[in-house]
C-alpha cells in the first residue's frame, strides 16, 4: 500500500517515548459489550463487523491516545480452536491490524489538519491465550500441558506475521502470566526476523506481585529481557491502579526499559462491572507520573474513552520516567527461576548447578525448541 503523501513519516516510537509520556488506549472487550454486541468471540468481529471495531478505536484516538491497540488479543489458532475458527485466525489478525492502521492514520491526518503534529501509533495486541505452558492442568499427571511449545510458537508466528503485514508499529505481548508462553512468542519473533519493536506487559494474580506461575515480576523481566527490539516493559490489568502502585514502583527499580502501565478500572464486582471512575483512575496515574514512574499509560479491562481522556488530561505536560541503567554501571549477571538472582560484587560465592533433567524432558519447551538430542 502506498503511503499517503499528505501524512509525514511518523517519528519512531522510541523517539516519541524519549520526549513525553505516551497515552495508550483502553479496553476493547467491555466496549464491544457496551455497544450491545454480545459475542463469545470478540476477535471474529474484525472480519464480520470491522466498522464496530473502527468506531471504538476512533473514539480512543479522538480523546488523545497516542497508541491504539488492535482487536487481536486472541487472533491465533490456539484461542480460535475453541470457536472452531483456527484457520481464520491469521485473517482476523490481518483485518484487526488494517482496521487499526486506517483509524490511526485518519486521526493523525485530522490532527495535522488542526495544526497538531502528533502521530497515532498502532500496537498489535497478542494475549496469553489462557493456556499455560508451565503449569500442569491435571494434578494427577504433572507432565500434562494444554499445549506444547512448538504449537504455541507456530501460532504466535502466524499472528505476529499477520499483524506486521497489516501495518502495526509495535507488537504488544500483553497480560503475560507465564514466562514460557512469552518465550514462545519471543522465539516466533526471532524466527520471523521481525524488526518490529516489542512491548511486554505482565499481569499479576494478587497483591504479592507474583504471576500466576509463581514467578516474581523481576524474575520474569530477566527471563524475557533478551527479546529482540524490546521497547518497553510493564504491567496491565489485574488489581486496579491504586492497588498496583507498589508493583509499578518495583518495576521502576529493576527495569532499564521504558515503563508501560495500563490497569483495569478496578476489580469487577459480583455482576462483572468495573466501577472505578475515570477521575479516580486518572488521579492515581497522575501521582505515579509525578513520581517519575511512567512512560506509557493507558487502561485495561473496563476502561472507556472517558477513562483515557481523563488520564491524557491528568498526564499532560508531565515528564516521562527517565530511563537508565538500573545497576551501578558494573555489568551484573542476573538469572531467574521463580525469583531473580543477581551475581554482583556483594556475592562472595555462587554455586552453579544444573537442575535440568539430563535425559531430556518431552514437556520442556526449551528441549523441544532446540530439538535437543534427548528431548
Ligand atoms: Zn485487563
Amino acid at each position: 500500500m502506498l503511503a499517503d503523501p499528505h501524512i509525514p513519516e511518523r517519528p519512531s516510537l522510541a523517539d516519541a517515548l524519549a520526549r513525553r509520556i505516551l497515552i495508550l488506549d483502553g479496553a476493547m472487550g467491555t466496549m464491544v459489550q457496551a455497544l450491545g454486541c454480545q459475542t463469545e468471540n470478540t476477535d471474529e468481529l474484525n472480519l464480520s463487523q470491522p466498522s464496530l471495531i473502527a468506531t471504538i478505536l476512533r473514539q480512543y484516538a479522538e480523546v488523545g491516545a497516542d497508541i491504539i491497540t488492535t482487536n487481536s488479543f486472541g487472533c491465533n489458532a490456539l484461542v480460535q480452536r475453541r470457536h472452531n475458527r483456527s484457520e481464520d485466525a491469521p485473517a482476523m489478525a490481518l483485518a484487526a491490524a488494517r482496521t487499526a492502521r486506517r483509524a490511526a492514520d485518519a486521526e493523525y491526518a485530522r490532527r495535522l489538519a488542526a495544526g497538531e503534529n502528533r502521530p497515532v501509533y498502532v500496537a498489535g495486541s497478542i494475549g496469553p491465550t489462557g493456556l499455560s505452558l508451565t503449569m500442569a492442568t491435571d494434578a494427577s499427571d504433572p507432565s500434562l500441558r494444554e499445549s506444547d511449545f512448538l504449537s504455541f510458537k507456530e501460532a504466535m508466528k502466524a499472528q505476529i506475521a499477520a499483524l506486521v503485514e497489516g501495518g502495526v508499529d509495535v507488537i504488544q505481548l500483553e497480560t503475560c502470566f507465564d514466562a514460557l508462553n512469552t518465550k514462545a512468542a519471543i522465539c516466533a519473533l526471532e524466527e520471523l526476523g521481525a524488526q518490529v519493536p516489542v512491548i511486554i506487559s505482565a499481569t499479576v494474580s494478587d497483591k504479592s506481585g507474583r504471576m500466576l506461575t509463581g514467578q516474581t515480576l523481576e524474575a520474569f523481566y530477566h527471563s524475557v529481557r533478551h527479546c529482540p527490539n524490546l521497547l518497553a516493559f510493564g504491567l496491565n490489568c489485574a488489581l486496579g491502579a491504586e492497588a498496583m502502585r507498589p508493583l509499578v514502583e518495583e518495576v521502576a527499580r529493576f527495569s532499564d526499559l521504558p515503563l508501560v502501565f495500563y490497569p483495569n478500572a478496578g476489580i469487577p464486582d459480583a455482576m462483572g462491572r468495573y466501577n472505578e471512575a475515570p477521575e479516580e483512575m486518572a488521579a492515581v496515574m497522575r501521582s505515579l507520573a509525578q513520581e517519575g514512574l511512567l512512560n506509557i499509560a493507558g487502561g485495561c479491562c473496563g476502561t472507556t474513552p472517558a477513562h483515557i481522556r481523563a488520564v491524557a488530561e491528568a498526564l499532560a505536560g508531565l515528564a516521562p520516567r527517565v530511563v537508565g541503567p538500573a545497576s551501578t554501571g558494573h555489568p551484573v549477571l542476573t538469572v531467574s527461576g521463580l525469583e531473580a538472582y543477581r551475581v554482583d560484587a556483594s556475592v562472595n560465592f555462587t554455586n552453579v548447578g544444573e537442575r535440568a533433567n539430563v535425559t531430556g524432558c518431552p514437556s520442556c519447551g526449551w528441549c523441544q525448541y532446540h530439538r535437543c538430542e534427548y528431548g
